[in-house]
């Protein structure tokens, strides 16, 4: 390419950069949500929960028909609202039954909250590798990891496209496994024409303020089992105090938390839900357009999505190949980031980033075995391995073949897209200069 761009130095050696506007913040709120609040400040109700056996057990107006919404968008028999999706993790594993001593397979490629519910009932989270390709746990390694204390799945769905879930459903049946499927960053994915989240035991979506729709802070949990649906309601409202009135016979679990979601969330959550098929169209749009594009550039490619999927976007993956670019991930990524205004979501969380989160395993709890139950614990049989290596797909992706950006989502206009394209090209056409400096900065011991 002969035009401007090929001459301009990189902004990362104190060239021009692409653009310097920010980009407009995502932001899904807006008058109707507004409406919908101010009428619960009318009505001076807040929340209407009440931990004990009565019809306020289920929480309020709003939250009810929240409930019922969701259930109905999804198609599941009952949903659950919850004030994050963590506590969903929480109630879906505490209504599986899970205790001490029993383990629980999950992916080490998610957010830190998928692998932590099982500790809060005394499991161990045993960790099995991802699929190279959609990122999602390999269902060849969950059958590895199987043992006579395996209890649970924690499928992740993860960046919106959709684990494997004929093959975990398979294991997870010829074992007598629980499927908890985390949907957070999947509202509205589908698979061979089934809502994730319904097609394991329990699904639970996240409604905080970086997901595809929020209520700031919230959840929901799906299932079409009576007897789980009723474990998560009582886990989510001080179970033990309502047991004897409600008449529950199985007790396993039943001291509850306080996960109640108030009036005002339910009230965001009602209006939100119906934006929500608008926003993955623009959101999909936007990812096709740049996947094309980015794509195009030899050693970038996007993964592949696997049929009769619907891929939702949460995070749009690329993957990188070193060896053709003949740059390091992380220099490359560096050099679209200065191109690009300090591009963040609200200030917190970067556009742009190497891989997604390091697998979990590596993070210090795990490493240094903190906490006296789970892998410690009496009950415990098993001789679990967190080390380096155990999951090598999951390093590679993170540490070197992965990247991650936000830049398809809502509120982009066309205008906006090239720009990202633009600065995506202008890297990859500068990547001899960045070898070159590469270079000499080893030659340098730098
Ligand atoms: C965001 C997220 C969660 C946690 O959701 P909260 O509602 O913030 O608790 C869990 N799992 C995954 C995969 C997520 O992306």
């Amino acid at each position: 390419m002969s035009n401007n761009k090929s001459v301009s130095k990189l902004a990362l050696f104190g060239g021009k950069p692409i653009r310097r506007t920010l980009f407009p913040a995502y932001n899904p709120i807006g008058r109707v949500e507004m409406n919908a609040v101010q009428a619960v400040m009318r009505s001076g109700n807040l929340s209407q929960f009440l931990g004990s056996w009565h019809p306020d057990f289920f929480g309020g107006p709003r939250v009810r028909h929240f409930e019922k919404n969701w259930a109905g968008f999804f198609k599941s028999r009952y949903a659950v609202s919850l004030n994050s999706c963590t506590s969903g993790l929480y109630a879906a594993v505490g209504a599986c039954g899970i205790g001490p001593g029993d383990e629980v397979i999950v992916s080490p490629y998610t957010m830190t909250a998928s692998a932590i519910a099982p500790f809060i009932y005394g499991a161990v989270p045993i960790f099995a590798d991802i699929d190279p390709d959609i990122f999602c746990l390999d269902p060849a390694d969950v059958e590895r990891k199987i043992t006579s204390r395996t209890k649970a799945i924690i499928v992740v769905h993860l960046f919106g496209h959709p684990a494997d879930m004929t093959r975990i459903m398979k294991i997870a049946q010829k074992h007598h496994l629980k499927v908890i499927e985390d949907c957070a960053q999947a509202p509205g994915t589908t698979y061979k024409g089934k809502f994730v989240g319904t097609i394991g035991h329990v699904g639970v979506f996240s409604l905080n303020y970086h997901k595809h729709i929020h209520t700031g802070e919230g959840g929901m949990a799906v299932t079409d089992d009576a007897d789980l649906a009723e474990k998560l309601q009582l886990i989510r409202n001080h179970g033990e105090a309502v047991v004897e009135g409600k008449k529950t016979r199985d007790l396993t679990n039943t001291y509850g938390f306080n996960f109640r979601m108030g009036e005002i969330e339910a009230a965001i959550g009602i209006e939100q839900l119906k934006k929500l098929n608008r926003l993955l169209r623009e959101r999909i749009l936007n990812a096709h357009f740049l996947a094309r594009e980015i794509g195009k550039l030899p050693g970038i490619t996007s993964p592949k999505i696997s049929p009769r999927v619907k891929h939702v976007y949460y995070l749009q993956a690329f993957k990188f190949n070193e060896r053709i670019v003949g740059i390091p991930r992380n220099l490359f990524v560096n050099a679209v980031k200065a191109e690009l205004p300090s591009a963040r979501l609200r200030e917190t969380v970067p556009l742009l980033n190497f891989g997604y989160a390091k697998p979990l395993y590596l993070q210090p709890i795990y490493q240094r075995r903190l906490g006296r139950c789970s892998f410690n614990c009496s009950h415990y049989t098993g001789r679990v391995s967190y080390r380096k290596g155990l999951c090598p797909v999951a390093e590679r992706m993170h540490f070197y073949e992965l990247f991650t950006h936000e830049f398809m989502r809502p509120g982009m206009s066309h205008k906006d897209l090239l720009d990202v394209i633009a600065a995506y090209e202008k890297v990859y056409e500068h990547a001899g200069a960045l070898k070159r400096y590469r270079q000499r900065a080893i030659k340098h011991g730098r």
